[in-house]
């Protein structure tokens, strides 16, 4: 469409050019003088002149609306009227047709009158031969040179709509500042990009529609006709859209902005000076927004939208750098969530996610405006505290930080507690550069962790050795299975009523080369952070079946090996696969093999690890939740999965009292109700067993018949019970 709406075709600027020489010019000779007429065609021919002949004004104006005429020689007087008709006709039909107008009146009159009515030239009667030859040429070469200028004309016309139409339609705002800087010109692109009526903008400056940073920038280089800029120009900028105009986009926008100097001579003394600025501004603002999108997400972690750890690296250094310069302090808070990785596993991540994200907001509104909070790790944050006017702030904020975690979240499974571990870290005292600082803030965490989470602490040189004891911990378990440093012992289970041991569980130590015997209490949880449980759960499940296979040949058939499997296993592997080639390597009956899982792994819906429990008990294979009662109070898995038996968890039996514990007897309860085993852990004293037994709770296990022990032990007891077992004489 061109500027006024219209369609605007190219093709109507590529009319073909008169190629030269083949130009043919069309003659029309009017007269009633017969042997006149016929002979003039003969007289004035040349290359490429045509003539048509008219005998009278009627055939003349006959032929004229056939063609155009380069050239009509008229006679005045013609029979059927006056030869001025004609110019009369040619007037009103617009057309601009040469005439030469030919006749034998001797007055002015006839002659003045046809000129005035157009005619290019007179003639009068009789001619001679040479003064109608040369009127001839000249009359048409003259109309010659107005074809070209009127050619010439078109053409410029339609380049200028040409170019209008190509300024006008640009996708850019196009546009024309005086030297003051204000819009000269603008195209219409304006007003959807900016949403100003061009009109608006004209005589404004340009610097009056940007934004408030790039404002003073603009006048200087546009709008100061003291010291104009003589420069092709290429900046960004932004302009601000038209408050008045529709709303519902951006209100500013940026610019890739080019501009060209336009110089003229001035009429006063010749001189070339600054007329003005040409300019041509692309809106780049989908760009723009890209490119911030990409930085922003290079900085920011997606989930909570919070600085990630290489913008809060960027903040520390810098924090420190004016730290450094005015002498003050600043504090690093590592922050960790305790036992988050169980809310994953439990709960599924779209719930670890929602809860990640509520306490990232919690986190934000523990601390001060200046402060960073960025998030590192799956549940880790730090916090950078500068300007600290004395270490006990940076306490008053970890404390703030716990206290506002205590009230519970609300998960789609009810209400869930977070509860966290804060180490901190202070400049200048536990380090000058931003990695140390941040490294001594993890081992502040790694503390609290140890000493039993939910808490904080600051860094201290002491620390340094717990951590580095903690990396070696992580390296030596790392060659723990291959150097064979795994043993596994048994503690019996003894049934209370049958009086005799009907099984084992399978306990893991470790014999470190340097620190002696290990608990899995002191590496199991090391052991499940880096990975390697799953190696050492088909170590343990191995050896357990092989002891199993070994006492059943003894003739030990009617025992059972329980076996401690970690909820790691559930998630990777093929733990399935794993225990059905061991029972049939070791020729194991399926029921003779028990698996002891936590509660928390049957709490996740669509969670693999409940179907793989299922489909343990498919194969035979018993599933205790060991630990019973310590861990979720939501029972419904009770019904929904295949569990075979529940472990009473030590602390349980340890807390019974001689009127008995009500928990303990609730849960004896619930395993009569859904028809399960029962056994009960850590039985210490004859008062345990006798109020277990009173419960109907007859299996159990503890210090009172047998700690853990080597499987050559436990198969003496096999063989035979100690006498004092069942009668209230304990006997180590
Ligand atoms: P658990 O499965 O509940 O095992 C019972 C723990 O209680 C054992 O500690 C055992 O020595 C201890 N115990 C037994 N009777 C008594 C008693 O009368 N009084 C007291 N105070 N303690 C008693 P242990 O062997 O140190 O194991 C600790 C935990 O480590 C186990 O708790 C189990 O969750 C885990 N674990 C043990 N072996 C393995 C294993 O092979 N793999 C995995 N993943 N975890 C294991
Ligand atoms: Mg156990
Ligand atoms: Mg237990």
């Amino acid at each position: 469409m061109d500027a006024d709406g219209e369609p605007f075709l190219l093709a109507e600027l590529t009319g073909a050019e008169d190629k030269p020489g083949t130009r043919i010019s069309h003659i029309l000779v009017v007269d009633d003088d017969e042997p006149l007429r016929r002979s003039l065609p003969h007289l004035l021919a040349a290359p490429g002149r045509r003539f048509d002949l008219a005998g009278s004004l009627a055939e003349a104006v006959e032929s004229l609306p056939r063609r155009h005429y380069d050239l009509i020689l008229l006679d005045h007087r013609l029979p059927d009227g006056s030869g001025l008709s004609v110019l009369d006709w040619l007037a009103e039909n617009q057309r601009d047709d040469a005439v030469v107008m030919l006749s034998g009146e001797d007055g002015i009159d006839v002659a003045i009158g046809a000129l005035r009515r157009g005619a290019d030239d007179f003639l009068r009667k009789p001619y001679h031969l040479a003064q109608i030859q040369h009127t001839v040429d000249k009359a048409l070469h003259k109309a010659g040179l107005e074809r070209t200028n009127r050619r010439i004309g078109l053409r410029l016309k339609e380049s200028e709509r040409l170019y209008r139409y190509l300024v006008e339609s640009s996708p850019d705002i196009v546009f024309m500042l005086d030297p003051q800087g204000r819009f000269r010109y603008v195209n219409p692109r304006v007003q959807s990009l900016l949403g100003y009526e061009r009109r608006q903008l004209l005589g404004r400056a340009i610097a009056e529609i940007a934004d408030a940073d790039d404002r003073a920038r603009l006048q200087e280089l546009y709008c100061n006709p003291e010291q104009p800029s003589r420069e092709a120009l290429r900046l960004e900028l932004k302009l601000q859209r038209n408050p008045a105009g529709p709303a519902g986009k951006a209100d500013v926008l940026t610019f890739s902005l080019n501009t060209e100097p336009v110089l003229g001579r001035d009429a006063r003394d010749g001189r070339r000076r600054l007329i003005g600025t040409y300019g041509v501004a692309r809106d780049i603002s989908d760009r723009k927004r890209a490119e911030e999108m990409i930085v922003y997400q290079a900085y920011h972690d997606q989930l909570t939208r919070l600085p990630n750890r290489l913008l809060f690296h960027d903040r520390l250094e810098l924090a420190l750098a004016q730290a450094q310069r005015r002498g003050c302090s600043l504090a690093v808070l590592f922050i960790d969530l305790d036992r988050f990785k169980l809310v994953n596993d439990t709960y599924g991540h779209g719930e670890g996610d929602h809860l990640l994200r509520g306490v990232a907001s919690r986190l934000r509104q523990s601390l001060r405006k200046g402060d960073t909070l960025a998030r590192v790790g799956g549940d880790e944050f730090l916090a950078l505290l500068p300007d600290l006017s004395s270490p006990n702030d940076a306490e008053g904020i970890a404390l703030k930080i716990l206290q506002t975690l205590h009230e519970p979240f609300q998960l789609k499974h009810g209400d869930f507690r977070v509860t966290v571990s804060v180490g901190i870290a202070v400049y200048p005292k536990d380090g000058e550069v931003a990695d140390l600082l941040i490294q001594h803030a993890d081992i502040a965490m790694y503390q609290v962790k140890r000493s039993g989470k939910n808490g904080h602490c600051f860094f201290g040189p002491e620390l340094n050795a717990n951590y580095r004891q903690r990396v070696c911990l992580e390296n030596d378990l790392r060659q723990a299975l291959e150097h064979d440093e795994f043993r596994l012992c048994f503690q019996p289970q003894i049934d209370t009523r049958q009086r005799r041991v009907v099984g084992t569980e399978a306990l893991l130590r470790w014999h470190h080369p340097d620190h002696g015997l290990l608990n899995p209490n002191q590496f199991v949880s090391v052991a499940e952070e880096i990975g390697l449980i799953g190696g050492i759960s088909s170590w343990v499940l191995d050896r357990a079946c092989a002891q199993l296979a070994r006492w059943r040949r003894l003739g030990h058939r009617d025992v059972r090996m329980s076996v401690n499997l970690s909820p790691r296993d559930f998630e990777h592997g093929d733990i399935v696969g794993e225990v059905s080639r061991r029972l049939a390597n070791y020729r194991l009956p399926a029921p003779a093999l028990e698996v002891e899982i936590t509660e928390h792994l049957m709490m996740c819906e669509g969670h693999s690890g409940a179907q793989k429990i299922a489909q343990l008990r498919d194969l035979g294979v018993g599933v205790a939740i060991d630990d019973f009662g310590t861990g979720y109070s939501a029972l419904g898995y009770l019904q929904r999965f295949p569990i075979s038996s529940l472990k009473i968890d030590r602390c349980f039996v340890s807390e019974m009292k001689h009127g008995g514990n009500p928990i303990v007897s609730a849960i004896t309860g619930i395993a009569r109700g859904f028809g399960l085993g029962i056994v009960a852990e850590g039985v210490e004293t004859t008062d345990q067993l006798d109020q277990l037994a009173a419960l109907g709770c007859d299996a159990m296990q503890g210090f009172y018949f047998s700690p853990p022990a080597s499987a050559e032990v436990v198969e003496g007891l096999f063989r035979e019970v100690p006498p004092g077992w069942f009668t209230g004489q304990r006997v180590q």
